[in-house]
């Protein structure tokens, strides 16, 4: 019996999904399958991303959190086998959900408790001043009293007017009584206060630790206030964090924000075993209404690796450990990317013949790679620079790794790779996520500091993509804005701030883009047989769009499209 009802009581059904799912639980037993509910989506454009060009189906019908059918909508009739929901998509469009391949979870959790430092498109602040507004005004809305800590993230020194780093003399004055610490855009640094220098131990006497970067006023050995990479880490390491019941509050918020954006699926990007706890403890509470892949640092390998707290490759309760990570490098925006060959600038701190940091050297790098390769660990690199990709490169051969095994290492960022690299990809089986976000964010710094013939190779998509290596595409969140859109867009026409095109030869089309956030992110993850693509057998994870991406009129107009739905294995985990 097929019972024609809308949209609006579709959500009626999820609001009483609770009960619903009570019921299933009895009619499996039972096991009478003409009980089942069940959804059939018809009426707009279907992209169903199974296959190397863009197929449509017309109706799609869920049942039990999966897809039961996906085709023509006249044969669809003889799969009902229960009641039916019928959604009318009224000319929507509606995708597989969109499978994030890389960010950081932890820090959309952390985010609601911070303040926004970025500035556009991600936040307002445009220079120091606007800045120290926006903090102050947060110590007041909150309610910061004085010996306390103030937060803020995304700060961009070559987006503020003042085109420098902030210094602890700029926070100094509105901020005596305050810890402040601002994170950098990177999160692979930041700014700290003369209180919060006080409090982390760092002075005139402190070192610069290897693998760091300690900013020092001019004319002596006083700190200024940045600290980058292994000089930052410690410090970010011991700041204080919300509580674990705080924490588990801020949960629903966080994946909302993933949601809002069409992502059913959100990736924590190098977890410490701290976190692992916390993401386990809410995954064990039912927190998780989207799955979250979680890749355990290397710092702490010996904590994680064949424990069987923490097992690898499987969802439990929506949580599932994948991959250890590594990070090589830093930034190139900050310099601190790995590069074979020095920038065209002076580091940090004036060095000639820079080449960035990497924070682990090649030999100990391949030693613990082969130690979790040996142990059915799946690899997973952050390396910007040429230099850090080739450590990358090094230690997965000295693995052991061919294309043949089919172990998928990552290289997440792979920004900077060189042509020849891609060769070696597709040789030895590796898979890079790209991050184009970087041409239109900091594409114009870029050129600035390799040159324009190593910056328009930046996230080489296209080249990729004809090698028939399996991308994706990320954001980097909170480096970036978690929107799908603005990363297709940035894939499809690699435009910088001040409007140049940054290696228009890479340019993808919109069926490439769709893949990149799609069947592209599920395939690393180990998952193309149950995400990323509309089929039979697969998740019911979709989004439902107010506009066809491959039916839009000029690449710019991708970037209005707008998320209306998300649907998670069936139900409704975002409504516009
Ligand atoms: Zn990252």
């Amino acid at each position: 019996m097929i019972k024609r009802i809308s949209i609006l009581a579709l959500v009626f059904t999820v609001l009483l999904s609770c009960k619903t799912q009570e019921k299933k639980e009895v009619d499996q037993t039972s096991n009478d399958e003409n009980k089942l509910e069940q959804t059939i989506y018809f009426g707009g454009d279907i992209i169903t991303m199974d296959g190397a060009t863009p197929q449509y189906v017309e109706a799609v019908i869920e049942r039990d959190g999966k897809i039961i059918y996906a085709g023509d909508k006249a044969s669809a009739v003889n799969n009902f086998a229960g009641e039916t929901v019928e959604v009318d998509l009224k000319g929507k469009t509606m995708l597989p959900g969109f499978v994030d391949p890389h960010g950081h979870f932890m820090s959309a959790v952390l985010m609601s408790t911070q303040v926004n430092c970025a500035s556009p498109p991600m936040g307002t602040v445009t220079d120091i001043p606007s800045m120290i507004e926006k903090l102050q005004k947060f110590k007041e809305e909150k309610g910061i009293k004085d010996g306390e800590w103030i937060v803020g993230w995304g700060y961009d020194q070559d987006l503020l007017a003042e085109k420098r780093h902030i210094t602890k003399l700029d926070l100094d004055e509105a901020f005596p009584n305050n810890k402040i610490l601002i994170v950098h855009i990177s999160m692979h640094g930041g700014v700290l206060n003369s209180k919060a220098l006080e409090w982390a131990g760092l002075d005139e006497n402190s070192e610069t630790p290897e693998g760091g970067v300690i900013a020092r006023l001019p004319g002596g050995n006083e700190p200024a206030g940045l600290l980058m990479e292994m000089a930052y880490m410690p410090v970010f390491d011991k700041l204080p964090q919300p509580s674990e019941d705080e924490m588990m509050e801020l949960m629903e918020a966080a994946q909302m924000q993933y949601t809002s954006n069409g992502y059913t699926h959100a990736v924590e990007g190098f977890t410490h075993i701290k976190d692992m706890n916390t993401l386990k403890r809410a995954a064990k509470e039912g927190r998780f209404f989207i799955d979250i892949v979680s890749l355990p640092g290397f710092t702490e390998m010996k904590e994680w690796l064949n424990n069987p707290e923490y097992p690898f490759g499987e969802y439990n309760d929506r949580l599932k450990f994948q991959g250890g990570k590594f990070t090589l490098d830093g930034s190139p925006q900050g310099l601190t990317a790995y590069m074979a060959e020095p920038y065209s600038v002076p580091g940090p701190n004036g060095e000639k013949n820079w080449v960035g940091n990497t924070s682990i050297p090649r030999e100990d790098l391949a030693k613990l790679a082969k130690v979790m390769v040996d142990n059915n660990v799946q690899i997973m690199f952050h390396a910007n620079g040429d230099g850090a990709i080739e450590d990358a490169i090094y230690a997965i051969e000295n693995a052991g790794i061919k294309a043949s095994d089919d172990k998928r290492p990552i290289i997440i960022h792979s920004q900077f790779q060189k042509p020849e690299h891609l060769k070696k990809y597709v040789e030895i089986g590796i898979s890079p996520t790209y991050f184009t976000n970087h041409a239109f964010y900091w594409g114009d710094v870029h050129i600035r500091n390799v040159g324009l013939e190593k910056a328009s190779f930046i996230s080489p998509m296209k080249a990729a993509n004809d090698l028939g290596l399996i991308t994706s595409n990320h954001t980097d969140f909170n480096v970036t804005l978690l929107d799908p859109f603005f990363v297709m867009w940035t894939s499809m026409k690699r435009e910088t701030r001040s409007g140049k095109i940054l290696g228009g030869d890479q340019v993808i089309d919109g069926y490439a883009a769709l893949q990149s956030l799609t069947t592209g992110s599920a395939y690393q993850f180990f998952e193309e047989d149950s995400k990323g693509k509309i089929k039979k057998g697969m998740l019911a994870d979709f989004v439902i769009l107010d506009t066809n991406p491959l039916k839009i009129s000029t690449v710019d107009a991708i970037k209005d499209i707008k998320v209306l739905e998300t649907i998670k294995e069936g139900k409704t985990v975002f409504k516009k």
